[in-house]
């Protein structure tokens, strides 16, 4: 790890002044993904902006229709919300099948998306919810956040102070999860909204993305039986050491079955 200067301010517009003005500079939420990179020397950012003072930006309320999630709130702390359990159980199941106990009692939802690792959990409740993502500047709804590998709309300067969830009827995730580091080898978020439907997927491809044609057939059926036969092109999805694309799709069809079956129990 190179040597760095060390700010903790606790007012976003100071870190956001920090963060513009020093070049390269990074924020430091949880430190799971951004310290590991550290140690690797894959970046070595002349100053770090740590977030864990401002604790606006940690906790969950409920507004009505609608639960918002403070950036820095750590995934631990969302699978045990009964708030969340309560109004979108599928959101804290997607947030206690994060990583191990250490990974979730430090990372936090902000880190995660701003991050947007195409293997990651929370894209795929963002995207599947149709949230909103609150920045120091303003609201950038989550179809238009997620842009690709490791890309986010965030301009630089730019911190996520929150995250809007709309409250759906219904909504489960299910993943399959790569053995070793427990990210998803695919996973998949409904959601059910009395005006919609939304299945996002994350780990397949270079990025999350939406299946219009499940959503259509589970729009007239919520019902696993509605996908079973519906199986998405394996063009632009992953093949790695871990799996090949033939076989992500396959799994973005169970995982969606399951999902909906989640959503339903
Ligand atoms: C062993 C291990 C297993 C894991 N398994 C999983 C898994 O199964 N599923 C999964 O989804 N993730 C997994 N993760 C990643 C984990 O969820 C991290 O918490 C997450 O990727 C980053 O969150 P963080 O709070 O630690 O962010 P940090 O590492 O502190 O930051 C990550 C990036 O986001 C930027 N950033 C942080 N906060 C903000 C903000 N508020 N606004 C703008 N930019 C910001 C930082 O500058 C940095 O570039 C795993 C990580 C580890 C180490």
């Amino acid at each position: 790890m190179k040597p760095f200067a060390y700010h903790q301010p606790d007012r976003i517009p100071d870190a956001a002044k920090l963060l513009t003005s020093i070049e390269d500079s990074k924020l430091l939420a949880g430190g799971m993904t951004l310290i590991p990179t550290l140690k690797q020397r894959l970046a070595s950012p002349p100053a770090l902006v740590d977030l864990s003072r401002l604790g606006d930006l940690k906790g969950i309320t409920n507004d009505g229709g609608t639960i918002t999630i403070g950036a820095m709130t750590p995934h631990a702390m969302v699978a045990a919300s009964k708030l969340v359990q309560t109004k979108i159980p599928g959101l804290a199941a997607l947030a206690s099948m994060i990583g191990d106990p250490a990974v979730r009692i430090r990372g936090t939802i902000g880190g995660s998306i701003a991050n947007n690792d195409p293997s990651a959990d929370y894209p795929a409740g963002v995207l599947g919810l149709g949230a909103t993502v609150v920045t120091s500047t303003r609201e950038i709804a989550a179809d238009g956040f997620f842009r690709g590998l490791f890309e986010t709309a965030l301009e630089p300067g730019e911190i996520i102070a929150a995250i809007r969830f709309p409250v759906p009827l219904r909504a489960g995730y299910a993943k399959f999860k790569a053995p070793a580091s427990r990210y998803a080898l695919v996973g998949v978020f409904v959601a059910k909204f009395a005006d919609g439907l939304r299945v996002a997927v994350t780990g397949a491809g270079s990025g999350v993305f939406r299946v219009p044609p499940m959503e259509e057939a589970l729009s007239r059926n919520f019902d696993p039986s509605a996908i079973a036969a519906i199986r998405i092109d394996t063009d632009g999805l992953t093949s790695d050491i871990h799996a090949e694309a033939d076989y992500r799709a396959h799994l973005v069809t169970v995982m969606a079955k399951r999902a909906v079956d989640a959503a339903l129990s």
